[in-house]
């Protein structure tokens, strides 16, 4: 029997979910597969990761539901190219569907895919699914990529129509699902790690607080964002139900879909981002990089209340309120002078809902080294910012119960010193390039 494969990635959902929709209307036997990536997980250093867990439990879920139309999820563990290898030995095979993911070794890992396919006469077919706009969909009317967020947001808003929303309606061909007795999904210790204490849970669109999101979302102390970065992030939720929403409900709220869009559009047009910085003159600060206040940093010892209850919130949970992230991040780079790309790969092992694009967006943004960065000479101040969104300190004393103005640890360092060297330094590194 030959068949076609659905491989499931950053996607893990069956409704609205691009490739699927392709693969399972254009074919009529189709076996959906994940891969435990041994390339990723050999690179966490934690074996206690939720995000793995999370990965874990939504493709056990999904393997459940597709036990509903008589199907299975096919999980294997390895690399990926020895894994299509070894389901050409055993399998015939016609074609592989699976959906763009736009990071520089997720591109180079497919290419290698689909070159090796091809010599075996399979077809590769991957489809846009995780964003709204890709590649070179949003571009300069001279076709060069934007780098500058508010006249892309522009010409995204009048790009977008209803096609661009429209669901895939993914049901229609579940009866081409490969039927087949469940396949014994790997546990976390066959791949190497342990069980967390995270719990799945599917996403839940609150539209009331969409709806008050634009007064809600700087306040880290109440719930005024919808928190689905992590469904985004693995795919358990589709861009189009959320866009949908954006349209009807917020405008605000849709303007974030946009910037993650940006982001993993300036991920796919400037790869270099990942190792340096936006402007290129950038990657000459003198930072100070001294490890024991980066250390005091990541641990939520800074004697700065606000930063240090994000780092707890982080450390604790995996997430982090976006204006604290904003906090945390200037504070590390200006305040302390550490190379934030140390900023960037802390994150990128302690949120769950870490994404290449955005972490690299965000912290750019806040070392003034992004495409659209906020410049040098503007320094959060840290008292001045939990004055505006935590005045009543009620997300600090979630994070820190003990927390005393009179007894709290002294500052690492005097906010007004700690700025002017920060405008200093950036100032000479800058100009010596000159
Ligand atoms: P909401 O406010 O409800 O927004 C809805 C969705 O829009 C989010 O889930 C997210 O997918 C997207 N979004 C919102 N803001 C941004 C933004 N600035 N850039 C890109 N997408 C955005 N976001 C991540 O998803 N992963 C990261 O690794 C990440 N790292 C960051 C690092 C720094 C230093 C900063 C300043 C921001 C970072 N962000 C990151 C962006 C933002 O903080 C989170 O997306 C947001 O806090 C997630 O919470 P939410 O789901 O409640 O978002």
């Amino acid at each position: 029997m030959s068949f076609s494969i659905f491989w499931f990635r950053r996607d893990l959902r069956l409704e609205d979910n691009a490739g699927l929709y392709q693969a399972l209307k254009n074919n009529e036997v189709v076996l959906p597969i994940f891969i435990f990536d041994t390339t990723i997980l050999n690179k966490l250093v934690d074996k206690s990761d939720k995000r793995v867990d999370f990965i874990h439990q939504a493709i056990s879920s999904l393997g459940q539901q597709l036990q509903k139309y008589g199907s299975s999820l096919r999980v294997y563990v390895g690399e990926p190219l020895e894994i299509f290898k070894n389901i050409c030995d055993e399998y015939k095979i016609t074609s592989v569907y699976t959906n763009n993911d736009y990071e520089p070794d997720a591109i180079i890992r497919d290419d290698a895919i689909q070159k090796f396919l091809a010599i075996e006469n399979v077809a590769f077919n991957s489809y846009k699914d995780q964003c709204v706009f890709e590649k070179h969909e949003i571009t300069k009317d001279d076709g060069l990529p934007y780098t500058i967020f508010t006249p892309y947001a522009v010409k995204w808003k009048k790009k977008m129509n209803e096609f661009y929303q429209k669901s895939y309606p993914t049901s229609l061909y579940v009866k081409h699902l490969h039927q087949t007795k469940p396949f014994i999904i790997p546990s976390l210790h066959d791949i190497g790690f342990k069980k967390t204490e995270l719990t799945y849970l599917p996403p839940a669109i609150d539209e009331a607080l969409i709806s008050k999101y634009t007064d809600q979302r700087n306040f880290p102390a109440i719930k005024g964002t919808t928190q689905l970065s992590v469904h985004l992030r693995f795919g358990t939720i589709s861009i189009r139900q959320l866009l949908q929403k954006a349209i009807t409900l917020n405008e605000t709220w849709l303007n974030e879909l946009i910037w993650r869009d940006f982001y993993m559009m300036i991920l796919f047009h400037f790869p270099h981002v990942v190792e340096g910085a936006f402007k290129s003159q950038y990657n000459f600060i003198n930072w100070r990089n001294n490890e024991a206040e980066f250390n005091a940093w990541c641990e939520g010892n800074t004697g700065y209340p606000i930063v240090d209850a994000g780092m707890k919130e982080l450390n604790e949970t995996g997430f982090m309120h976006n204006r604290v992230r904003m906090i945390v991040a200037s504070f590390l780079v200006k305040h302390l002078l550490i190379d934030w790309r140390w900023g960037e790969a802390y994150f990128a092992q302690k949120l769950l809902d870490f994404d290449l694009s955005a972490n690299n967006g965000g912290w750019q943004w806040a070392a003034s080294s992004g495409c659209d960065a906020v410049p040098y000479f503007r320094i959060f101040n840290p008292y001045e910012q939990t004055r505006k969104f935590d005045s009543e300190l009620k997300y600090i004393k979630k994070w820190l119960p003990n927390y005393d103005e009179l007894t709290y640890i002294q500052p690492i360092v005097e906010h007004s010193f700690a700025r002017q060297r920060a405008i200093n330094t950036f100032k000479t590194s800058l100009s010596k390039l000159n």
